[in-house]
């Protein structure tokens, strides 16, 4: 699968805001976006406006990247969007919600959703009871996921544990840190969504 290899950063400058893809680092001085907020490239301090369609583009870029979503699945989740009953933004923001490697990064057992993926990748996560490493997986309303036995013991896993005992648990999911587990109550309503995501505008794109 195609995936985004350049410089993680200069898509934060490319969108214009910071999407906090590079955990700890996202909330230091170190951050590129704070240091350099403008686009990155030989214009990206020139002309800023947009065409309706660039705005439509640009919020589906976001969306995508902020995700870590390659363009075909993203297209796929829009089409499964469609086919539900309610409104399609919220239906296509709640499938990104619910991907095993958000919910692993939303409950703090990874501090980025790329190091999420990373993780549930080398099986260091159950769901149910079952080991799952697929990172898209799409978790339902009951679902439980658990840091496996062995990754628990890990001076990673427990860093990482740690580093995001502070972090706010949106309340869709119902986090127990001493018993690594972290559960589904429902799938989250919109307002319940913190992304900077323009769904209207992915839905008009992709309605053309
Ligand atoms: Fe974006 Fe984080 Fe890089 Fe800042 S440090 S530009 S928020 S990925």
């Amino acid at each position: 699968m195609a995936r985004y290899t350049g410089a993680v950063c200069r898509q934060c400058r490319r969108e214009g805001q910071k999407l906090f893809l590079k955990g700890e680092r996202c909330y230091s001085d170190k951050c590129s976006f704070t240091v350099r907020s403008y686009a990155p490239g030989q214009h990206g301090q020139g002309r800023k406006k947009s065409s309706e369609y660039g705005l439509q583009l640009r919020a589906k870029q976001r969306a995508r990247r902020f995700y870590g979503v390659a363009e075909h699945q993203f297209r796929h989740y829009f089409e499964m969007a469609v086919k539900k009953q309610g409104v399609t933004g919220t239906n296509l923001l709640r499938i990104l919600e619910s991907r095993l490697d958000n919910v692993v990064y939303r409950a703090g057992y990874a501090s980025s959703r790329a190091e999420a993926r990373q993780l549930v990748g080398h099986g260091h996560f159950e769901v149910n009871g079952s080991r799952v490493d697929i990172a898209s997986y799409l978790l339902k309303a009951g679902d439980v996921v658990t840091v496996c036995e062995k990754a628990r013991a890990t001076d990673k896993m427990k860093a990482v544990v740690e580093a995001n005992s502070a972090k706010p648990v949106p309340e869709w999911l119902d986090v127990n840190r001493d018993a690594y587990e972290v559960k589904v109550v429902n799938l989250p309503e919109r307002e319940q969504i913190e992304a900077p995501v323009e769904e209207h505008l992915i839905v008009e794109l992709y309605s053309k």
